[in-house]
C-alpha cells in the first residue's frame, strides 16, 4: 500500500521531510509517487500470460486449510462474524509464519501464489494464474559500501527512476547539492554526498552529474531511511540513506579521506496474479447470461522483503481465502472474481497488468471492485475510492449494524489501477499503518474481529447486489 502519493513504508517527499506512511512496498524499491502511483518508471515489463492452474502437488505449499471445519453459522446459516474472523486469522498465521516474507525478489511471492491457487481450487473455484514480469532494483546486493578507511556496508535505497550502474571513488560532501554549494574542487570522478532539503532530488542529481560525479548519495534530513524518486535518470546511480548514516559519513570525512562504492542493479523478475472465479448463476446456461455483471474482490499477496506482512497484506489475502469457501457455496446473478494481485509493493504492477488485460467490453461489466489491503488493525474498517460505491458499502454496513470508519489521505493501493480506468473501485482498510513494513507486522497484533467484519461486509454486499 502507498499513501499521499508516496510509497509505502517510508517515502520522502522532498520538502516535508519524512513521514512513516503505509507500507509499501519498500521492496526492491519504492515508487515515490507524487500524488499518483506511477510505477512505470520501474522499467519495461514483458507481456503477460494467463494459464489455468494445474492441481498443486502435495507438500509444495503449506498444508491446505480447505479441509478445516467450515465456519460456525448463525441462525440464517450465514457464518458468524467471529467465525469468519477466526478462519481468516488462521490463514494469516499460515501466510505470515509458515510462508513468511512474500516479496517478489526472494521467491516468497511465488510460494504464496501456489498456496492461494491451492486454496482457491480446494474451495471449488476456477483458478487461473496471470503471469507477468517486473523490473526491480536488486536488494540482495549492497548499494552503498564504504571501502576505506574501514570496509562496511551502509543501508541505502535506490532512488526511484535512478539509472543503474556502479560509481566508486572518493566521497565528497556537497551540502544541499545546490549549484552554489558544490565544492570548489568539483566532483569530477568523485562520489557526492548531499543532504536532503530545499531543492528537489532531481536538481541535486543533475548538479552532481553535471559536476562529473560518478554517483550520488543523499542523506535524509529526518529520522529513518530515505525513499526518494527522480523524474528522470541522470546517468549515474543515486541512492538515499538515513540521517544517522549521513551523519556518520560526515564524521568519517572529518577524520580523513573516505572511499565508497555505489551500485544499483536491475533485474527482471516473474510475478503473477492469482484469479479465482465463481461464474454467474446461469441455470439455463443461456450465453446471454454470461454477459452479466462482474464483481471483483482483490488484495495484493506480496510483501516487502524481510517482513512477516501479517497485516500488509496477509489480512486482506486471508479474508479473500475465507470468502472463497463461503462464496463457492453460493450462486450470484453476476460473476464473482477473487484476485490476489502480485507485485503491488513494487508499484501496483499486478493490478495494473490485470486491468490492462481486460477487454473494454469486460471492463464495462464490472459492477464493483473491493480491494482489501491492511484489514486487520484495531481501527474501524473504512472505504475509500469511488464515492458511490463507498457510500453503498457504508449503507450495507449500517444495515448490518457495522459502522465504517473514515480513511483520510491519499491512500494508493490496487484499487487505483481500476479507478484510473473509470471502473468503480474502493479500498477497504483499517487505517492504522504504524507497524506495517516492519518486522513488527505480526499476526499477534491483528484484530480478528476486523477480519471477520471485512468478510461479513463483502458477503453481505454480494448478497444485497444479488437482490437488486
Ligand atoms: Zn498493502
Amino acid at each position: 500500500m502507498q499513501t499521499d502519493g508516496i510509497l509505502i513504508g517510508v517515502i520522502a517527499d522532498e520538502s516535508r521531510g519524512f513521514r512513516r506512511l503505509l507500507g509499501v512496498g519498500i521492496a526492491g524499491f519504492l515508487i515515490a509517487l507524487s500524488g499518483v502511483a506511477c510505477a512505470s518508471s520501474q522499467g519495461a515489463e514483458s507481456g503477460s500470460s494467463t494459464q489455468t492452474v494445474p492441481p498443486v502437488a502435495a507438500g509444495a505449499t503449506p498444508s491446505s486449510q480447505a479441509g478445516v471445519a467450515p465456519a460456525a453459522t448463525g441462525a440464517d446459516n450465514a457464518p458468524t462474524t467471529e467465525a469468519l474472523g477466526a478462519e481468516a486469522l488462521r490463514y494469516v498465521r499460515v501466510l505470515s509464519t509458515e510462508l513468511g516474507p512474500r516479496d517478489t525478489e526472494s521467491g516468497g511471492e511465488q510460494k504464496a501464489a501456489a498456496f492461494l491457487a491451492q486454496e482457491f481450487q480446494a474451495a471449488g473455484l476456477q483458478v487461473q494464474q496471470q503471469g507477468f514480469s517486473v523490473v526491480v532494483m536488486l536488494r540482495s546486493e549492497p548499494r552503498l559500501t564504504v571501502t576505506a578507511p574501514a570496509a562496511r556496508d551502509v543501508s541505502a535505497e535506490p532512488m526511484i527512476g535512478s539509472d543503474e550502474g556502479i560509481g566508486q571513488g572518493v566521497l565528497i560532501f556537497g551540502g544541499l547539492g545546490k549549484a552554489a554549494d558544490l565544492p570548489t574542487g568539483g566532483l569530477k570522478r568523485k562520489v557526492a554526498l548531499f543532504e536532503r532539503g530545499e531543492i528537489r532530488f532531481q536538481e541535486k542529481a543533475e548538479n552532481a552529474a553535471r559536476a562529473g560525479a560518478l554517483a550520488l548519495v543523499v542523506s535524509n534530513n529526518a529520522a529513518g531511511p530515505l525513499f526518494g524518486s527522480l523524474l528522470a535518470g541522470v546517468g549515474i546511480p543515486v541512492v538515499g540513506i538515513s540521517r544517522d548514516d549521513g551523519q556518520s559519513l560526515k564524521e568519517l570525512l572529518a577524520q580523513g579521506e573516505v572511499m565508497v562504492r555505489v551500485a544499483i542493479k536491475r533485474v527482471q523478475l516473474p510475478s503473477a496474479n492469482v484469479i479465482a472465479e465463481l461464474p454467474a448463476n446461469n441455470p439455463a446456461n443461456n450465453p446471454a447470461n454470461n454477459k452479466g455483471g462482474i464483481v471483483i474482490v482483490g488484495g495484493h499477496y506480496d510483501t516487502i522483503p524481510g517482513v512477516p506482512g501479517a497485516n500488509d497484506n496477509g489480512s486482506g489475502v486471508a479474508v479473500l481465502l475465507t470468502l472463497a469457501k463461503e462464496i463457492a457455496r453460493k450462486r450470484y446473478p453476476f460473476t464473482v472474481r477473487l484476485v490476489g494481485f502480485g507485485a503491488e509493493e513494487l508499484g501496483l504492477w499486478g493490478s495494473r497488468r490485470y486491468v490492462e488485460s481486460l477487454p473494454a467490453e469486460e471492463r464495462s461489466r464490472i459492477k464493483a471492485v473491493m480491494n482489501l489491503d491492511v484489514v486487520g488493525a484495531q481501527a474501524l474498517i473504512g472505504a475509500l475510492g469511488d464515492a458511490a460505491l463507498a457510500q453503498d458499502l457504508k449503507a450495507q454496513a449500517a444495515s448490518m449494524g457495522l459502522s465504517l470508519g473514515v480513511v483520510s489521505g491519499d491512500v494508493s493501493s490496487d484499487h487505483l489501477s481500476f479507478t484510473r480506468e473509470g471502473i468503480p473501485a474502493v479500498i477497504l482498510t483499517t487505517p492504522d499503518f504504524s507497524v506495517i513494513h516492519t518486522p513488527e507486522d505480526t499476526v499477534d497484533r491483528l484484530e480478528p474481529l476486523r477480519l471477520g467484519q471485512t468478510a461479513a461486509l463483502v458477503l453481505g454486499y454480494l448478497e444485497a447486489l444479488g437482490q437488486r
